[in-house]
């Protein structure tokens, strides 16, 4: 997702107090609980878009912690927006790309990650580039506490079928596969749809998904 620039929108960032400032990023890793002012678990979303889902997730469960990761300013703007409209104590954001992720977030800080609709980067030389590549895994490897789980949602074969594979030579188990989460009751159970969800199923497209460990 890529919204036209928008005028002012790394002002009103670097003006807000929802986004964890670049300046401090570095200090961050290991101090979450203190950012938050408690002990809760730390849930993350890289690629969060608009925040739609994060949003919705952070004030259903006020007791964990998330932190939206998300890329471009003008995209960033929306999820601030949404969150002056309605503000929650649980939830934080980083402009950022997420190849760094493992410079914002100590040794198995954050307790579950969310990668949702994310970019598909369909040349075989971008594949590195694909937030669920095994590049990627190695990033939340380090971040991810040594039980948690990270949960993969796209209505992207091909970005599916690539996901799977990548899971074994990084070694990463999957608890759950599914190509057609809507048809599976269980699974639906405390289901958030995102903004790309919405859109995409309304269209008939059958959404997969993954709930992976180590
Ligand atoms: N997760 C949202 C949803 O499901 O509706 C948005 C999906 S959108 C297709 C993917 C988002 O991931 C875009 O907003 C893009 O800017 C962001 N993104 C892609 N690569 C990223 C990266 N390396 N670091 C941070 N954000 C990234």
């Amino acid at each position: 997702m890529r919204l036209r620039n928008i005028t002012g929108s790394r002002e009103v960032i670097a003006d807000s107090p929802y986004v964890v400032q670049e300046a401090i990023l570095e200090q961050c890793p290991g101090t979450w609980h203190t950012i938050f002012g408690n002990n809760h678990p730390v849930h993350i979303e890289i690629g969060m878009g608009k925040g739609k889902f994060i949003h919705a997730m952070a004030k259903e469960h006020p007791e964990i912690n998330y932190v939206g990761i998300e890329k471009y300013s003008s995209v960033l703007l929306r999820a601030i927006q949404k969150m002056e409209e309605e503000e929650l104590p649980n939830l934080k954001f980083i402009r950022m790309d997420a190849e760094d992720i493992a410079k914002v977030f100590g040794k198995g800080e954050v307790d579950k990650i969310y990668l949702n609709f994310s970019d598909p980067w369909p040349k075989d030389r971008h594949a590195k580039r694909r937030l669920p590549s095994g590049q990627f895994l190695a990033r939340y490897d380090v971040i991810l506490k040594k039980d948690g789980f990270l949960e993969f949602k796209t209505d992207n074969r091909d970005l599916f079928d690539f996901a799977v594979e990548e899971l074994e030579p990084a070694g990463w188990k999957a608890e759950v596969i599914s190509y057609d989460l809507h048809a599976d009751e269980k699974l639906m159970v405390g289901n958030i749809m995102t903004e790309y969800e919405e859109k995409f199923s309304s269209m008939g497209n059958p959404i997969c998904k993954y709930i992976i460990y180590r």
